[in-house]
């Protein structure tokens, strides 16, 4: 710690606030990793079982997209050096928005620089005061943030509660503003699906557009893992797609996909697009690769879904409440487990880590009061083995913790 600046007053607010967070237990340090995003590796110094990490396809460190980086450094350089729209465009990042459209099957894509700039860039820039948004009440927040930015009048329904939903949309049927429902896909702390046919049928009925953010759904639902708007088959209903490029694909950035108007009203109008500097060549190319291994190895994405459900019956049959007793009930890779307390949550984590697991805790405010969890992710690179032996460890650390008995 630099001295000098350490007693200086004008930050006490935030010392005081740490030590709030020291008291309830949820105070954490980063945990650093030594090696590579893989199924066993290094944090802190210490060999664990990697349970935490949103490599769901273990394309973070694939060889082809490797030499897929290093040969877009060799050709085009590190650094993309402005902004897309005044020098910043290379021909590889529309290759990429070219490639994603066609997968995806919608006329156009424009890729930010993260999954959250491409939420809080869109709903920010095609919104004003005038109008509403509808919102899960549990969708990310870099979709709250935009909705803000958006200076729009925000609606939030009961999470997954189409009715409720449609009740708020009653209600402002004859207001002038544009109206616009938003839901996760995947729902990122419980794993749950969101209803998107059922929210794009009321778009449909109601004139409203329709949003969904993919981040937790690209690369694990629908055809090839083109998300759930596919797994739904909504593609002609659902007039923005959010995804990422930073969960399974492996590497960094988000995307939206629709029309080409939605398309290039963002190019012009959204301000992460306008005033934040484009990928560097390699982020494209690795992106383009990781598209390439999603159409030609749709195995790995079987492999994923046969550890998943492996897992959660490993979990269930050992006494875990993985959600679906007082939280929403997973259904996809992102598996919680409900421990309530916030201190023992992370004390379990803890113990977890020590015992060589690395399993997240969250507890308030990224979950409500009550509901934390450890939050497990198994990927298609965990083996059976690596699996069994983390359930072992899950098991005997909680026993010794009074969370099984
Ligand atoms: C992770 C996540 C994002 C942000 O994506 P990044 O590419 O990591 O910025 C957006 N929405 C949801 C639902 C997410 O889980």
């Amino acid at each position: 710690m630099n001295s000098a600046t350490a007693k200086r007053p004008q930050l006490a607010h935030l010392t005081a606030q740490l030590d709030d967070f020291r008291q309830r237990g949820t105070f954490f340090r980063l945990r650093i990793l030594d090696d590579q995003q893989a199924p066993v590796c290094h944090y802190d110094g210490k060999q664990v079982i990697n349970l935490a990490s949103n490599n769901y396809l273990g394309l973070c460190n694939h060889p082809k997209l490797e030499e897929a980086a290093i040969d877009a450094i060799k050709k085009y350089g590190v650094g993309s050096g402005a902004v897309r729209t005044i020098a910043g465009t290379m021909r590889i990042h529309m290759d990429l928005e070219e490639k994603i459209a066609a997968f995806k099957g919608v006329e156009a894509c424009v890729v930010f620089q993260s999954g959250f700039t491409a939420n809080a860039g869109t709903v920010s820039s095609i919104l004003g005061k005038e109008d509403f948004i509808l919102s899960d009440e549990l969708n990310h927040a870099s979709i709250i943030d935009g909705a803000r930015l958006s200076r729009a009048k925000i609606k939030v329904f009961r999470h997954k509660d189409v009715a409720h939903c449609e009740q708020l949309l009653q209600e402002i049927q004859h207001e002038p503003g544009h109206k616009l429902i938003i839901t996760d896909g995947v729902f990122s702390m419980d794993g749950d699906i969101g209803p998107v046919a059922e929210l794009a049928a009321l778009a449909e009925k109601y004139g409203a557009i329709m949003m969904v953010d993919d981040a937790h759904a690209s690369g694990v639902l629908g055809r090839n893992g083109r998300g759930s708007v596919d797994h739904f088959h909504c593609t002609d209903k659902v007039d923005i797609q959010v995804g990422t490029l930073s969960k399974a694909i492996g590497a960094l950035g988000g995307y939206v996909c629709g029309s080409r108007d939605l398309i290039d009203y963002l190019y012009h109008r959204a301000r992460p697009f306008l005033f934040s500097t484009s990928h560097p060549p390699s982020v494209a190319a690795t992106c383009i690769a990781a598209f390439d291994l999603l159409e030609a190895e749709p195995e790995r994405i079987q492999r994923l879904w046969d550890n998943t459900h492996y897992f959660k019956q490993q979990l269930t049959t050992a006494g875990f409440d993985t959600g679906g007793r007082t939280t929403p009930s997973s259904e996809t890779p992102i598996t919680p487990i409900i421990i309530g307390d916030g201190r023992l949550t992370m004390d379990f984590s803890r113990a977890l880590f020590d015992a060589g697991v690395m399993a997240t805790g969250i507890a308030f405010p990224t979950v409500p009061e009550g509901k934390a969890r450890i939050r497990c992710i198994v990927t298609s690179e965990h083996t059976r083995t690596q699996l069994d032996q983390a359930l072992e460890t899950l098991t005997t650390t909680a026993k010794k913790l009074s969370i099984l008995t």
